[in-house]
């Protein structure tokens, strides 16, 4: 039994943070100049191991920024965690065909959001994708659902029937059985979030990383943008490529972390929704944009779309770009990223 929020693995996708703060090294809670100081923290939230790194003139306001930004992300998982029986998604959940339930702004915007991201991505992302989650249990149950017990599924896996009222507030199910899952989307919201607390309690510049969600704003002392590695999809622990960022986020899906194998073949986390089966087209999809909602949302949406429909969304979307792993591994980056990206 886990208790894990976006049901993700504790196998986290070391690689971005780890190297981000190898780059900080030595400055952990100590002036690195005369002006700022670097408060580098990690704890288990949302399932998951959150780093938080708070640039600020004092270490005190550096810890208080921290320390904001880990209760920002806490008072979201008790909105959103479908593992914790009073949030407000599960509350959503257990009411499907039977009312509409009230909720808070931050719900109703991850809700909103995800369901563009279904639209953008031509039904690849779909947070009515609950049930299939649930009978797959990848890394819990290691079992494959018969056909038959997907078809009994798939008329829940409706998007359609996910309705959601802005002026009441509310968000209600349709079809008894259905049930949503933010686990694709809402560790970039809750990476945007806590960036906003760290700014508000005085930070000058930081990254929140929810594992592979990693949003980051402003600079490292001395000017150096933040520098994430891409976690290659194949070569456990080693780098596809470098990439500095400001005031922008990165969020990656891959197949290589929350998966089993049966007969050679690779069950992984990422659901098609048409099929119900473990999406084929990609190993991994990097999204680079300037809200974590964003990139977590379409690198869910592009993975289940496959590279050559993705790449085009990527390109004809604004302030969004990518790097993404086809199924046969050749490394497709959009145009914007190729003077950007540095190789290993
Ligand atoms: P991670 O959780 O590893 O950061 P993702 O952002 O790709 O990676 O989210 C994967 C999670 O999203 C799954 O664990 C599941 O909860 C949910 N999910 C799976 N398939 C889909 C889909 N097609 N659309 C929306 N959410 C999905
Ligand atoms: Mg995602």
């Amino acid at each position: 039994m886990h208790s894990n929020l976006f049901n993700e693995s504790l196998h986290f996708r070391a690689c971005l943070l780890t190297l981000l703060c190898s780059a900080l090294s030595g400055c952990v809670g100590i002036p690195p100049d005369q002006e700022s100081v670097v408060v580098t923290r990690a704890q288990m939230q949302m399932g998951t191991l959150v780093k938080i790194t708070a640039v600020a003139r004092s270490e005190s306001v550096a810890q208080a920024a921290a320390t904001a930004a880990f209760t920002e992300i806490r008072r979201l998982e008790e909105l959103l965690s479908t593992w914790i029986p009073t949030s407000e998604l599960s509350r959503v959940n257990a009411s499907a065909g039977i009312m509409p339930v009230h909720v808070s702004p931050e719900t109703l915007t991850v809700v909103q959001r995800a369901v563009q991201a279904a639209e953008m991505t031509d039904g690849g992302f779909n947070i009515a994708i609950g049930p299939a989650v649930d009978a797959w249990s990848v890394m819990e149950s290691q079992r494959i659902p018969t056909e038959s017990e997907l078809d009994a599924l798939r008329p829940l896996v409706d998007l359609q029937a996910v309705h959601v009222d802005v002026r009441e507030q509310t968000i209600y199910l349709g079809k008894a059985g259905m049930r949503i899952d933010v686990g694709g989307i809402g560790k970039g919201y809750a990476a945007d979030q806590a960036v906003d607390a760290l700014r508000k309690a005085g930070a000058i510049a930081g990254v929140v990383a929810l594992s592979g969600d990693i949003k980051t704003f402003g600079r490292l002392p001395g000017g150096k943008m933040f520098p994430v590695g891409i976690q290659h999809p194949r070569n456990y622990g080693s780098v596809l490529a470098w990439i500095d960022l400001e005031n922008e986020a990165i969020s990656t899906a891959g197949d290589y972390e929350r998966f089993f194998e049966r007969e050679g073949v690779r069950y992984h986390h990422i659901l098609d929704p048409r099929t119900l089966q473990p999406a084929r087209s990609c190993q991994s999809v990097t999204v680079i944009a300037r809200e974590g909602i964003w990139a977590d949302g379409l690198d869910t949406g592009i993975f289940v779309m496959g590279a050559e429909l993705g790449m085009q969304l990527v390109e004809a979307l604004p302030d969004v770009e990518a790097v993404i792993v086809d199924h046969e591994g050749h490394v497709h980056v959009s145009s914007g990223l190729r003077d950007r990206i540095r190789k290993p």
